[in-house]
């Protein structure tokens, strides 16, 4: 096994297919396209295996294999992955879903998907000698990048837009990183950012490093794929921010395929979910062209997706086109009831991106896309925690009571009432 090869050929325009040496570089100096990792898979095949991969670790690196990541030294890891995959059968019922799934990925080290990307960004730096791991952020990708960079030893710098939630800054300034405000929206922190990448021997996971970060989104679908038997959903539901997951999870299906670690047949139908206040994805979608037009200032309580200018958001359209999929968008409002209700139906608490993906699954059932008996998989990408002032109002709290029986029976008759109680029907 150490004698093999490099699996990592080169990165390759995903646009024109232009090779350039592997390096902290993501432009295609041809044509802008975005580069992506291109592996030797013939050296790949010879490792990846079912038997191998269900022999590795119970993290997303049993995928190592197929992660550009070949230093002998083990990677910068949390234990991120291998996230629960739950059948969620009471929120398949409201929805007429028999065989709905939720891959619950907010259970990562620091509560988000951004966990996966990350640690192969910091592992893939820090081998390359990078002393500086920063990104340009919308909260989850902070987090997750404050907390690597401490676990490898690297300095982190985070570049933040000013009005992000409370709760997603005080988790990232825990780890000491140079967290810097910016007034500014998300994709003027971004266009910061890259000039920094460009002038100081800096690696940011989202800009110089997004070939390598980028690769970590695929092991969510090869985990999915797994955890369903080693069997390909129907359906994907996916939320949408940069696009660069979604992009990610088609090529992950194709590399399974590919590798005979599934039956080659019908591929997912792949689905994009959006915010109404950003969603420009959506909207390219709906107009049947698959030209991206900027949202200048993102507007919704969905800031984990609030990216205005998604970078892969063209190829977000054209892939969910080519599957079988659909891009959509719902209101706030949809939102916070898509967050209460996978809360209520299956006991799992997901961030407004969460709420998105839930609100997209409930007004594509409503509208009769599916008979009832596809596999359908729903993305939870981050957890409720992070931005748990969104609810606040939703819920009224009752006035505490003395600690008494009588005081229980006077301020809850109804529930201790056999013949009235709302209760009497579940507890016989
Ligand atoms: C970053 C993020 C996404 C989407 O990421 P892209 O790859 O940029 O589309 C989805 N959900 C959550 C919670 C995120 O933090
Ligand atoms: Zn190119």
């Amino acid at each position: 096994m150490s004698h093999l090869p490099p699996r990592v050929r080169a990165l390759r325009c995903r646009a024109c297919g232009t090779e350039v040496p592997v390096g902290p570089v993501h432009v295609c100096e041809q044509c802008f396209g975005p580069l992506e990792v291109a592996y030797d898979y013939a050296v790949v095949a010879r490792t990846a295996t079912r038997a191998a991969i269900e022999a590795g670790p119970m993290s997303m690196w049993r995928y190592h294999m197929l992660l550009p990541y070949e230093d002998p030294a083990p990677p910068v890891t949390l234990g991120e992955g291998m996230t629960p995959l739950v059948h969620a059968p009471r929120l398949g019922e409201v929805l007429g879903l028999r065989h709905l799934y939720i891959k619950n990925d907010s259970l990562n080290p620091t509560n988000s998907f951004k966990d996966r990307v990350v640690s192969v960004a910091t592992s893939w730096a820090r081998a390359r000698g990078f002393q500086v791991l920063g990104c340009a952020s919308t909260g989850n990708l902070a987090n997750a990048v404050a907390a690597y960079a401490a676990r490898a030893g690297l300095r982190g710098l985070v570049v933040i837009p000013d009005d992000l939630e409370p709760n997603k800054v005080a988790p990232t300034a825990v780890f000491a990183p140079e967290l810097v405000r910016v007034h500014g929206t998300y994709d003027e922190v971004n266009r910061l950012c890259s000039e920094l990448a460009d002038s100081q021997p800096w690696g940011f996971c989202n800009i110089n490093l997004r070939p390598f970060y980028s690769e970590g989104s695929k092991t969510l679908t090869f985990e999915t794929v797994e955890q369903l038997g080693w069997r390909l959903p129907d359906e994907i539901i996916i939320p949408v921010a940069s696009g660069s997951q979604f992009v990610k999870h088609h090529k992950a299906i194709e590399e399974l395929v590919d590798l005979g670690l599934v039956p080659d047949g019908p591929r997912p139908r792949l689905t994009g979910a959006q915010a109404l206040g950003c969603s420009p994805v959506a909207r390219a979608f709906a107009s049947g062209s698959d030209h991206i037009v900027p949202v200048r200032e993102p507007r919704t309580i969905a800031k984990s997706l609030a990216i205005g200018n998604p970078s892969d958001g063209a190829d977000v359209v054209r892939l969910a086109r080519a599957s079988g999929g659909v891009v959509v968008a719902v209101e706030e409002e949809q939102i916070l009831e898509g967050m209460e209700l996978l809360a209520r139906a299956e006991g799992i608490f997901t961030e407004t991106a969460g709420g998105v993906t839930v609100a997209v699954l409930k007004q594509l059932a409503e509208a009769g896309r599916w008979t009832g008996d596809e596999t359908v998989v729903a993305y939870i990408t981050g957890h409720g925690l992070k931005t748990v002032d969104s609810l606040s109002g939703r819920t009224e709290l009752a006035e505490p009571i003395p600690p008494s029986l009588r005081a229980f029976r006077r301020a809850y008759p109804e529930l201790v009432n056999p013949d009235a109680s709302p209760w009497r029907a579940s507890t016989g």
